[in-house]
């Protein structure tokens, strides 16, 4: 080989060396990139366009940047949370907000069985001390109105919890939810993750069978009535 194929080749290897240097710096930076928009409440038109893109029931939106842009994989879970305190939708977005907090949660449920969006479905949030399971899960924490004991939740909670399970099941394609009581379900419980907490508290834990039931039992209904 000449020495001018020689260097020649060198200069290709370096060139390509660079291209893949590059593109691995491009693909970090548009994984990590925080949206302007986090970190406020949103309104108007903006709440309008990220309400568009996830559930039609959200009344209240506080992006957070506690969370990776974008999930790594599809959604295929739900993972139910309780908040261990009795949160209005604004304090839980201050909550979800704080850099040092680095914790955070796909949608939040209020007492009064309000909806509000914190991370966008499209993004993984940082709720279950498990990346794997909540980059294939949407996380939704629950307002307690019993502190401690059985951490019950209201029944306009519940409620609303079932609504938003059926519609998150409807909109990514879950045809249904699997309760074992192990991670492997498609519906997981914060305490399969973690031997550090009970989240989400004896209450909501006994009827995790009942969720998964009643959830599908509406699924089913709906296919039925579009035929
Ligand atoms: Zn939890």
């Amino acid at each position: 080989m000449s020495r001018k194929e020689t260097v020649s080749i060198w200069i290709l290897l370096s060139a390509f060396f660079c291209l893949a240097v590059l593109t691995a710096v491009m693909w970090h930076v548009s994984r990590t990139e925080v949206p302007a928009y986090t970190g406020r409440e949103l309104t108007g038109v903006k709440k309008e366009e990220v309400a568009g893109r996830n559930s039609p029931l959200t009344e209240y939106i506080y992006l957070t940047p506690n969370a990776t842009f974008p999930r790594e994989d599809k959604i295929t879970k739900i993972t139910i949370h309780h908040m261990a305190a009795d949160l209005s939708l604004e304090e839980a977005g201050e909550l979800f907000s704080r850099t040092e907090g680095n914790a955070s949660a796909n949608y939040a449920i209020d007492s009064e069985g309000h909806i509000g969006l914190y991370v966008e479905e499209k993004d993984r949030a940082w709720t279950s001390s498990d990346p794997e399971n909540d980059a294939c899960a949407v996380t939704i924490e629950v307002a307690n109105d019993e502190i401690g004991g059985q951490w019950h939740v209201s029944d306009e909670a519940y409620a609303a919890l079932l609504d938003l399970c059926t519609d998150i099941c409807r909109r990514n394609g879950i045809r249904q939810l699997t309760f074992t009581g192990a991670a492997n379900g498609s519906l997981t419980m914060h305490r399969m993750f973690s031997d550090e907490t009970e989240c989400p508290g004896p209450y909501l834990e006994s009827r995790m069978a009942e969720i998964a039931d009643a959830v599908n039992e509406r699924l089913t209904q709906e296919r039925q009535d579009t035929f």
